[in-house]
Parts: structure tokens; C-alpha cells; sequence
């Protein structure tokens, strides 16, 4: 059995927590698309840990861990990460990639940074982690796949010095910087090709025989629909598909097996980076939200950036839910919002005088102005409550009144940043 856990809205919703805890009952966790450019915290027995490229099952001892072809593979930064998570006391994961998956280079990290120099005020609020860079040279023809690493010499100078005339043009002419060597990056690749060595296989083939012997496989979204290429926010998005579709493509299987679709959509909004934000606040209010919020407040875990906050987006993320397919929505990060005397749910866009409940495109989505519905707040603390009738009854229909706007089941509740501090419904 195949389940994909997704964001719904702009990243950040919490996913991290819900694969680790859903990670217990699974055999593989895969990461099928982006690359160490958003992390997600986790916390459990062994501390608290911001991955970036790592699956979330690393905690789990029996759990295969797959870097999918569909990933953005940063070689040096998987095995240091792979290395903190060791030293903290974790037991050595099972760590398999995929020798189709594409090799981060270091030009893609220059490039991404010279780049967004280059648009200084009208950056995309890049990471700086290659992720354009990589994505344009995978689809342009000119990545590397893994298995090229291990190509006969000459073939791989070749395609070297090739990809560099096209690098050093834009490096030297656009950017006027130092041009790169062709001699350094086949070292690189020499060193690259020699950590990664030991984890490299087929894992399609691998997914294959785990699907025919009814393995349990859980697929780890990155960032949410709203940074989705196509369907999000475009062009403040990012450069891979963040939906649960591409997973199949991504992981390497077909897309009928994914049968579960968990969209984790967080009790209010919140986003890193530029782009449209309809329900946003700001001042005092957006304060004390991001103070609050999380685990340790509203911080980038890969950036340490502020995350901009806003109340929960029913027209956000009911597009979010239906654009990942889901099946079934997980919302977190819910007893953040005990402080509050009331809260305001965005169920509606104002668009040119008009209000719509239908997600529109970013030309649009400019104009729109946030309609909202006032719901009163519960005034108390709900971490360490375990059943669903024991929550005040305002935080239920708070719950009831997202769930009916996103016409999606919540079927988890998280309310601690725990493992187990999660209240199943159905
Ligand atoms: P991800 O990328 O979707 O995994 O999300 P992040 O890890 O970037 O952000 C989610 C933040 O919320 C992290 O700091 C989590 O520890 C925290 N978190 C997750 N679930 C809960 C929850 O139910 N309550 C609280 N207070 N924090 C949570």
C-alpha cells in the first residue's frame, strides 16, 4: 500500500511530524521531489532534528529510506546530514538512491545565488540551495544522473567541458565572475561518485518488489501545493512538483498504487519567501502568531527567516486539497491557537468586486482581498488531550467548520509538536 503525506498550502504545514509518526507502520518512506531547500523539525526520543534531504523514517531502525530519481540530490549535504543524524545517537538508516536520481552540482548553487543578486529587489526569495538551476539543466538535458558518475573518464570530461561552455558563458558575460575549471568539477565528481557509491541502486526495481509483496511505502512531500510549478502560485514556486501525483513519477511507480493521500494543512497560515498571501496579517497580531506558532516559533528551519503569517485560508487550501488528490487532511500545530479570543477563517475572495470561493491565478489572486468568518476561540490549553470529545467545544467546531470548507475528512489532529501528541478522529 502507497500513501503520499503533502502539504496543502505554502510548506511548513507540519509534514515532517505526521511521516515520522505514520513512519512507525511503514517499511519505506521516499523523498520524491525537491532537494535540501525546506526541512522539516522533528521531534522525538532522540531530540529534536531539522531535516532537509533526509526521509523521515531515518529515526525508524527496519525503515528503507529512498532518495527518488525525482529528488534534487545534493551529495555533500545528504551525508552530512546523514552523519549528524548518526552522531546524535541515531542507529546507521538504510539509505538507498536512486542512480537515476540528478546530481546537484556546484555551479547550480552559484548560479542560483548570482542569480537572485542579479534581481536584488525582484528576487524569488530563492534559498540559494540550486533547486532553478538544477530543475532548468535537468529538463535543458544537461543534468547528471547518478550512474553517470561512474561513466569511463573520457566520456565524462566530455560531457563536462560541454555543459561548462554553457555555464562559463552565462558565468563570465552575465554574471562577471571567475569562470569555472573543468579540472575542479571532474573532482568534485570524483568525490561525489565516491560517497555516494555505497547507497546507489535501482530503487524503482526495489519499489517494484516491495509493491508486489505488500509492503507498506509512505511517500514525503516537500514544501505544499501552493509551491507547486503548475498549480501553485507561480511564478513565486518552486521548481519541482510538490504534488502527490508526481510522487509516482518521482519514486519511480505506477501512479494507480497510491491509494492514500494525507494533506497536512496547519491550523493557521503561514509562508517563507515572496508571492501571494491573502489571509496575511501583520503587526502585533502576526507577532505574537509567529512567536507562538511551531514548535519554537514561525522560523524557516532551513533559512532562520521569519514566516509570514496569516489566519487559516479555507479557499487556499480547499484548492490545495483537491490539487494534491487527497483523501484524507491532517491539521496541525492546533493548540498554538488557545491565546485567542476569537479567529477569523478566510472562506472567501473578494476578486473586482466579487467573491469567489474558487482559487485563482496569480494574475487574480493580486487583487483578491480576503472575506472572512469570525468563529469564537476556546481560551484554554489543549496539549495532552488524547480524545477528540475532550476538547472544548469551540476547538471541535473550529475543526468541524475547516472540514466542512475543505470538503476533505480530518482524520488527525496534532496538537503538540510530539510524536504522539495526536488525536485520531476515524
Ligand atoms: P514541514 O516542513 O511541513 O514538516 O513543517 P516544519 O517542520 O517546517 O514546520 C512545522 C513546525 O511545527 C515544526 O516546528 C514542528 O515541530 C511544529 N509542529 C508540528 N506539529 C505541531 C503541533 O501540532 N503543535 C505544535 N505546537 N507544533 C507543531
Amino acid at each position: 500500500m502507497v500513501r503520499a503525506v503533502v502539504g496543502a498550502n505554502w510548506g511548513d504545514e507540519g509534514k515532517g511530524k505526521i511521516t515520522d509518526m505514520l513512519a512507525e507502520n511503514s517499511d519505506i518512506v521516499v523523498r520524491f521531489q525537491g532537494g535540501s531547500n525546506a526541512g522539516h523539525t522533528i521531534i522525538n526520543d532522540y531530540g529534536k532534528f531539522a531535516l532537509h534531504l533526509l526521509p523521515s523514517g531515518v529515526f525508524h531502525e527496519n525503515i528503507y529510506n529512498i532518495i527518488g530519481n525525482g529528488v534534487a540530490l545534493n551529495i555533500p549535504y545528504l551525508l552530512k546530514e546523514l552523519n549528524d543524524v548518526v552522531s546524535r545517537g541515531v542507529k546507521q538508516p538504510h539509505l538507498l538512491v536512486s542512480d537515476r536520481a540528478q546530481v546537484m552540482m556546484p555551479y547550480h548553487i552559484l548560479l542560483d545565488t548570482y542569480e537572485e543578486e542579479r534581481l536584488a529587489g525582484h528576487s524569488f526569495g530563492s534559498t540559494r540551495s540550486g533547486i532553478a538551476p538544477f530543475y532548468s539543466d535537468k529538463y535543458a538535458k544537461i543534468g547528471f544522473q547518478v550512474n553517470e558518475l561512474f561513466e569511463d573518464e573520457d566520456d565524462l570530461r566530455a560531457k563536462v567541458e560541454n555543459v561548462l561552455a554553457i555555464k562559463n558563458t552565462l558565468i563570465v558575460n552575465l554574471y562577471h565572475k571567475d569562470p569555472l575549471d573543468p579540472d575542479e568539477v571532474m573532482k568534485e565528481l570524483h568525490e561525489y561518485r565516491d560517497m555516494i557509491e555505497p547507497y546507489v541502486c535501482d530503487t524503482s526495481a526495489f519499489l517494484h518488489e516491495a509493491i508486489k509483496n505488500n509492503k507498506t511505502i509512505l511517500l514525503e512531500g516537500q514544501l505544499g501545493s501552493l509551491k507547486d510549478p503548475d498549480f501553485g502560485i507561480y511564478p513565486m514556486v518552486t521548481s519541482s512538483p510538490t504534488v502527490a501525483s508526481y510522487g509516482a513519477i518521482g519514486a519511480g511507480i505506477p501512479g494507480y498504487e497510491i491509494k492514500d493521500v494525507i494533506a497536512v494543512t496547519k491550523a493557521y497560515s503561514s509562508a517563507v519567501g515572496a508571492g501571494e498571501f491573502v489571509s496575511e496579517i501583520f503587526g502585533e497580531e502576526a507577532d505574537e502568531l509567529r512567536r507562538r506558532g511551531g514548535d519554537a516559533g514561525e522560523f524557516g528551519a532551513t533559512t532562520g527567516r521569519p514566516r509570514r503569517m496569516g489566519w487559516f485560508d479555507a479557499v487556499a487550501t480547499r484548492y490545495g486539497c483537491r490539487v494534491q488528490g487527497a483523501t484524507e487532511a491532517a491539521l496541525t500545530v492546533l493548540d498554538v491557537l488557545g491565546y485567542l479570543d476569537e479567529l477569523k477563517v478566510c472562506v472567501g475572495y473578494e476578486i473586482d468586486g466579487k467573491v469567489t470561493r474558487d482559487f485563482p491565478v496569480t494574475r487574480l489572486l493580486k487583487k483578491a482581498k480576503p472575506v472572512y468568518k469570525t468563529l469564537p476561540g476556546w481560551k484554554s490549553e489543549i496539549r495532552g488531550i488524547t480524545r477528540y470529545e475532550d476538547l472544548p467545544v469551540e476547538c471541535r467546531d473550529y475543526i468541524d467548520f475547516i472540514e466542512k470548507e475543505i470538503e476533505v475528512p480530518i482524520t488527525m489532529v496534532s496538537n503538540g509538536p510530539k510524536r504522539n501528541e495526536i488525536i485520531r478522529r476515524r
